[in-house]
């Protein structure tokens, strides 16, 4: 664990408190009580960064924010059988399994149901629908995705997670605000995708809780993987070593993540990066007027 992890107490800090030494995400006997909510952009995400967060904490709910299945075929795995809304079915039922391992039941299992690939498109619905949760659960964390260029729906959930805040923020007198706290997921680095860490925040390290996982703890993170049988060709890009957690800068979600062509401009798929922040930008000049005047 970094030492820098943070300064305040436990007891006002969730983020202090996941970092504990004694009791924290790292310790063998975590004595966590915080109430999460995770945002993944797609079912199996969320394993993929924060196994420990969903096996070790005792109150997580999850929430997808696509349904995991892109609207052209050409994207959807092999397994993929019969329409979309069949392949989204497929992904949904992996989740179920896969988080059952984890002590997650399906009630605090919720998709979003926005298409994969495509909730840049759909922001200011989904910031909506996101922020009823938010205010209904009031977490103590609400864990996501960075922004990083690797994924259009995974910037998507950055966007989203920031102006939920946003929104809570400007709706709240004494209430409590979530603490934001990311996952990693994946960019380019040197032409490559780079899993399982963070890229630099404007070329500065933040500090970061960083878990090294136990034996029983990569094999119970494997098992979950496994139950994602439809992704396991993406899946071994993965490994199930170590988790990283850091608290979310304050992005600029009109600028660029990084310089250079992104993870996902890299592999030539629909949508942008230009496009992503033109319509990024229209969400936040949105909710920047709607929300707090
Ligand atoms: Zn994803």
């Amino acid at each position: 664990m970094n030492s820098n992890c943070s300064s305040e107490s436990p007891a006002r800090d969730p983020w202090a408190a996941l970092c504990h030494p004694e009791t924290g995400l790292a310790s063998p006997k975590p004595n966590l009580s915080a109430r999460v909510l995770l945002l993944a952009a797609h079912p199996d995400d969320e394993t993929i960064g924060a196994s420990t967060i969903l096996t070790r904490l005792p109150d997580v709910t999850v929430v997808f924010l696509t349904d995991g299945a892109p609207r052209d075929p050409k994207f959807w795995s092999p397994d993929a059988r019969g329409s979309r809304d069949d392949y989204a079915r497929l992904r949904w039922q992996e989740a179920i399994s896969a988080l059952s391992l984890a002590g997650i039941p399906p009630e605090r299992i919720v998709c979003l149901g926005a298409v994969d690939q495509d909730a840049i498109f759909a922001v200011p619905a989904l910031v909506a629908w996101f922020s009823a949760l938010l205010h209904q659960l009031r977490p103590d964390i609400l864990l996501t995705h960075p922004y990083e260029g690797g994924h259009p729906d995974h910037d998507a959930a950055a966007l989203i997670a920031h102006l939920a805040i946003r929104n809570l923020k400007c709706e709240s007198e004494s209430t409590t605000i979530p603490q934001l706290i990311e996952m990693t997921s994946y960019h380019v680095r040197e032409g490559s995708c780079a899993t399982g860490k963070f890229l630099p925040y404007e070329a500065q390290s933040l500090p970061e809780l960083v878990i090294q996982l136990s034996t029983e703890g990569r094999a119970r993170k494997d098992a979950m993987l496994a139950r994602y049988s439809s992704q396991r060709h993406l899946l071994q890009n993965f490994d199930s070593d170590s988790e990283r957690f850091r608290l979310a800068p304050r992005y600029d979600f009109r600028r660029p993540p990084h310089p250079g062509k992104l993870w996902y401009e890299c592999l030539g798929w629909p949508t942008t990066g230009a496009r992503w922040r033109e319509l990024a930008t229209e969400a936040v000049r949105q909710f920047q007027v709607e929300l707090c005047v």
